[in-house]
């Protein structure tokens, strides 16, 4: 009879442990207790049973234990609670006058499997594991009671919650939804469509970036990968053209919708994808002040490092080439499995072929809504370079 309640681990997981990794594989766990459910807090103990902390378990996945306490005693509605608001009040900090934030982060706000985006007076959540989806009443409740929301939206319909065996779901928590939700970036108002948007909505993560971006709108912008048009829409409060390129049907009516929201009739928008564009406009011999590259991720995983890379550099060579002397090249990643040493590797690559001399001026990541953990690289994910292409 395995120890009820708990999770033992090898010598290797002791150490990664120790040394701060909040994730133990399934590899470096030696045996759980036969009671033991997926989704359970769990004691976690070394080979002889000492206490090591409490660790959200997980059946399914290859992550088998997730950090939550290196201390003893329950792990409740209160303890979600004290996070929730330790989460919040940190965006509260930062963004003073905004809205518009991801409250929860996962891990890097000590609550795996839980993600908040907040857009005004509505929410949009993911449940990413069996823990938290086992507790999505709770967190409801717990949102409920902290924001006052009018509704609050569950897109858990994301790729990653079937490696913890649970299918991809979304639909109404709590509330009503409009069939327009808008929030604010800088001098830009963004429809935000929570239902069927991509990912919960939105790329929040991206809007520091969005913001910084209007600085170097002029002349002629292109933006790659536009979504519902983030950097094209500040862009277009600049420059006196702005090409937004996007792939999805549905995402180029939004650019459209948000451009004509703002008043901004310089913002064309082109239906395509984002690699054949950038090949054409350079045989067709066009030439742009400003590019905007914001690609999804490349790479899912690390067999896909090497042509993800190859995708990175074909596209940020073309824009490289597309920039007329001076121009300003804001270029992005956001796939973890390349780190922005790589990413920039692959900068120095795009940059000697196409012949042109480029400065980095500025090495952004995500807003300070998506903190980084210390320990957990996973959590530092998006890069976002401003490169001056002479
Ligand atoms: N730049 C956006 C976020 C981009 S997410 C922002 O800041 O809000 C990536 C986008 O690229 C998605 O909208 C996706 O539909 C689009 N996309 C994916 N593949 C594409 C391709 N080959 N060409 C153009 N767009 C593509």
């Amino acid at each position: 009879m395995k120890k009820s309640g708990t999770a033992s681990i090898s010598r290797k997981g002791v150490e990664r442990w120790k040394n701060g990794h909040p994730w133990i594989y399934a590899a470096d766990v030696e045996s759980v207790g036969d009671d033991v459910q997926g989704g359970d807090v769990v004691r976690v103990e070394d080979g002889r049973g000492w206490f090591l902390g409490q660790a959200l378990y997980s059946k399914a996945s290859k992550i088998s234990l997730r950090w939550l306490s290196w201390e003893d005693g329950p792990i409740d509605a209160a303890v979600f609670r004290a996070r929730l608001e330790a989460a919040d009040a940190l965006r509260r900090r930062e963004y003073p006058d905004d809205t518009a934030y991801r409250v929860v982060h996962g891990e890097a706000d000590l609550l795996p499997g839980l993600v908040v985006d907040r857009f005004g007076d509505y929410l949009s959540v993911q449940f990413l594991h069996a823990g938290t989806e086992r507790r999505k009443q709770l967190f409801v409740d717990l949102l409920a009671a902290h924001f006052s929301p009018k509704a609050i939206v569950n897109r858990s319909d994301a790729h990653v919650r079937t490696l913890e065996g649970l299918t991809p779901e979304k639909g109404l928590l709590f509330g009503e939804l409009p069939p327009v939700v808008t929030y604010r970036e800088g001098h830009v108002v963004l429809e935000v469509d929570l239902l069927h948007g991509q990912k919960t909505g939105a790329f929040l993560d991206q809007r520091d970036n969005h913001v910084r971006a209007s600085d170097f709108g002029h002349g002629d912008a292109l933006d790659c990968f536009s979504y519902a048009g983030g950097f094209a829409l500040q862009l277009g409060l600049k420059a006196r053209k702005v090409t937004a390129v996007e792939i999805s049907e549905s995402a180029c009516a939004q650019i459209g919708k948000n451009a004509t929201r703002n008043g901004l009739a310089n913002v064309e928008v082109v239906c395509a994808n984002a690699f054949d564009f950038l090949r054409d406009a350079l045989d067709e011999g066009r030439r742009f002040d400003t590019v905007v590259l914001d690609p999804p991720s490349f790479a899912k995983n690390k067999d896909a490092i090497a042509a993800a890379t190859r995708g990175y550099k074909e596209i940020n060579l073309r824009a490289m080439q597309l920039l007329r002397p001076g121009g300003t090249l804001i270029t992005a990643s956001c796939t973890h499995h390349v780190a922005e040493e790589a990413f920039e590797a692959m900068l120095d690559g795009a940059a000697a072929d196409s012949k042109r001399r480029v400065q980095i001026i500025e090495k952004r990541g995500a807003g300070k809504d998506h903190p980084v953990l210390l320990g957990l690289r996973e959590t530092r994910y998006l890069k976002c370079f401003v490169l001056r292409v002479l």
